[in-house]
């Protein structure tokens, strides 16, 4: 089958034709239709310090996908060959303390499809049965295809309650983009949503956003008072990973305010402890998505209206990869899809 390897430890990936993969009994084989290409695609693609530690080749890259079951194994039960899923991207031990007690999405063994093991940037990719998410009700493929960030969006949009509430999203990549809209059909007030792309920020808009503001040329307090808000902001989304965007949110924060941090900033930086003690703001950290309540809500938010389509920006065959990939990588796009059927 055609897959797309990180076939050498150097910047490049590569089509080439690898053997479908194995399956057991508990495992589902899965045709790929469509893929997201995903930040992390890009670090490995381009073999950052990141990549270099994370990743050995040869590795089929890929975690957002949406396919049709081909085949399951002899022990799986309630998911059958021709379903429309998508997977859960992190695999986890089963073991750990955590994983006992049903908190998954905190095993401290994880291991990440396309990273840690070979992915969905494939015609098949295999999952255990415990991965793979049924879409039971009619999804668009696009949308399926990148229920993996959307699933990051809405388990860290939903970390805090937002009814009624002030959030302020930095970071309007597609995940940024996703959570306000998610914060929006949630019940929030104002969702302002910062970043230095305009285009970005346009996605934002067109996803609900409140205000999209451009901190190249506007301070954050600038929207407060555009919004009429006099204590700052209830909720904040870092999406970001900057120490700059980090720092204008606590600047910009209520007291009691409560922070989810999506973004991975690339290295140790300072924010101000004193005020993040004395305006007593909780900062909670957000990796993936829980299992599988996260997933189960972002079933019903699309049952009930919620609309990713802006956030879609681009399609392209497999082949095109490179193209495609090139575009994932300006500040300009939003999700980017190959289509394994073209
Ligand atoms: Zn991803
Ligand atoms: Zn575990």
């Amino acid at each position: 089958m055609k897959a797309l390897v990180k076939q050498h430890a150097e910047p490049g990936l590569w089509l080439q034709d690898v053997p479908e993969p194995e399956t057991g009994p508990g495992d589902v084989l899965i045709k790929v239709l469509r893929t997201g290409i995903c930040g992390t695609d890009l670090h490995i693609r381009s073999w950052d310090a990141w990549a270099r530690q994370a990743v050995t080749t040869p590795r089929v890259l890929g975690h957002e996908f949406v396919g049709e079951v081909a085949a399951v194994g002899s022990d799986v039960q309630d998911i059958e060959v021709g379903d429309t899923v998508s997977g859960e991207g992190h695999l986890v031990c089963g073991k750990c303390r955590n994983c006992l007690a049903g908190r998954r999405h905190l095993c401290r063994s994880t291991v990440g499809l396309g990273v840690g093991r070979d992915g969905a940037f494939a015609e098949y990719v295999a999952l255990p049965a415990s991965n793979v998410w049924v879409h039971r009700t009619q999804v668009d493929l696009d949308i399926a295809a990148i229920f993996d960030p959307f699933g990051n969006a809405v388990h860290t949009a939903l970390t805090f309650p937002l009814v009624g509430e002030d959030v302020l999203i930095t970071g309007a990549g597609p995940i940024g983009i996703m959570a306000a809209a998610v914060a929006r059909h949630a019940g929030a007030r104002n969702v302002v949503i910062t970043d230095v792309s305009e285009s970005r920020l346009e996605l934002a808009r067109k996803a609900g956003a409140t205000l999209a503001l451009n901190v190249s040329a506007h301070g954050i307090d600038e929207a407060q008072r555009q919004l009429g808000l006099k204590e700052g902001f209830d909720v904040g989304l870092e999406m970001s990973g900057r120490p700059e965007a980090m720092r204008d949110m606590v600047d910009n924060m209520t007291h009691g305010g409560r922070i989810a941090m999506l973004g991975l900033p690339a290295q140790e930086f300072a924010v101000d402890w004193a005020k993040i003690v004395t305006s007593m703001i909780t900062v909670k950290g957000i990796y993936g998505r829980e299992m599988y309540e996260t997933w189960y809500a972002m079933t019903v938010l699309l049952e009930a209206g919620l609309d990713l389509t802006p956030v879609i920006t681009g399609s392209y065959g497999f082949r095109d990869f490179e193209a495609a990939f090139d575009e994932a990588a300006t500040a300009r796009s939003g999700k980017i899809i190959l289509d394994w059927t073209r």
